[in-house]
């Protein structure tokens, strides 16, 4: 279902963010919508609801909206002074309005659900805000509360045990609490439900998953970081896992090429090795050393060209083809008399 960021009328009920998480599965599942909609959407699946996604669980909290450079807050500042303007939907207000209806439409795009339930409550709380007394402030007070989690969480990641940075303010109405669902009677099926601020979402999931004693880590792959059912998970999905075992087979089949030219080369080193031996016994001092300067020169070529098939620039076959040259070579130089003894 798709929402309109340009409309005047607000909806019915109000917008609720429900998570329902899975132990068993490691999944959580997300159902924004307005309350009894979404309360249908996990009773019977029916209900008219903006997103209903089922994820890996730890994706909220790996993928949540993070605000630096305090982008929601300045938005939110608009649309307050939009306020001061005699009609909601006068021409005046709508030009202060709608850069902000751009920014809430490309955030509910993106669909990161964080940013997505930020985007719908932001103009739901502008529409209602409205025709409330003390409007303005009410409005500043809900969305501050609604976007603060977003610098929370903007420079530390608390999944990896690092703290959340101070806020200047204490903890609010609605920013401890949240609802608990039991949409089909079973203890087992709990929804957690916010309609005002992440931070007791945020803290349950912690919470959660501290207890089931899944951790995060980062995969050895990718580097990204992801949930695992423990220490011993190092890699993020299946995809990674075929990218690991891929790595292996290369590697054990460059060490088996390896082995393959240092034991071809080895062979072509002795075979060189025993005829100098054959020629020093045999006492031809001259031959012996004219031999033993082209072996030196066979040496310094074969480690060269070794190298080169390591790295990939010469094939096997060529190395081996020079080999068995240099061997016919080595039988020239050793002389007929001396090669059948
Ligand atoms: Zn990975």
């Amino acid at each position: 279902m798709d929402y309109d960021f340009t409309t005047g009328e607000r909806g019915f009920g109000r917008v609720v963010f429900a998570l329902a998480l899975d132990k068993k599965r490691m999944t959580e599942r997300v159902v924004i919508g307005e309350t009894q909609e979404t309360r249908r959407r996990f009773e019977n699946g029916g209900g008219d609801v903006f997103y209903d996604e089922t994820r890996p669980l730890g994706s909220l909290l790996l993928g949540f909206e993070s605000d630096k450079d305090g982008e929601w807050n300045k938005h939110g500042m608009t649309l307050r002074e939009s306020y001061g303007k005699a009609f909601l939907f006068d021409a005046e207000r709508w030009k202060t309005a709608a850069p902000v209806s751009d920014f809430l439409r490309r955030k509910y795009e993106s669909g990161e659900p964080s940013a997505m339930f930020a985007a719908v409550k932001t103009w739901e709380e502008y529409l209602n805000c409205f025709n409330l007394n003390h409007g303005a402030d009410l409005l500043t007070d809900r969305l501050s509360t609604l976007y603060r989690p977003f610098a929370v969480y903007a420079d530390c990641r608390p999944w990896r045990g690092e703290s959340a940075v101070a806020t200047d303010s204490a903890i609010r109405d609605g920013e401890s609490s949240v609802e608990l669902w039991y949409p089909v009677r079973k203890r087992s099926f709990e929804v957690v439900v916010t309609a005002s601020s992440f931070l007791p979402i945020v803290a349950c999931c912690l919470h959660k998953i501290d207890e089931w004693k899944f951790i995060f880590r980062e995969c050895k792959i990718c580097g990204k970081d992801f949930l695992a059912r423990s220490r011993h998970y190092e890699l993020c999905s299946d995809e990674c896992r075929k990218a690991r075992a891929a790595a292996a087979k290369r590697e054990f089949d460059e060490r088996a090429k390896n082995d393959g030219i240092e034991r071809l080369d080895e062979a072509a080193y002795y075979y060189w090795y025993n005829r100098l031996r054959k020629l020093r016994k045999a006492a031809d001092p001259e031959r012996a050393a004219a031999f033993k300067a082209a072996f030196d020169d066979f040496r310094a070529e074969a480690v060269r060209r070794k190298a080169a098939v390591k790295r990939g620039d010469t094939k096997f076959t060529e190395f081996a083809n020079w080999l068995a040259e240099q061997r016919d070579e080595s039988d020239r130089l050793v002389g007929e008399q001396h090669l059948y003894f």
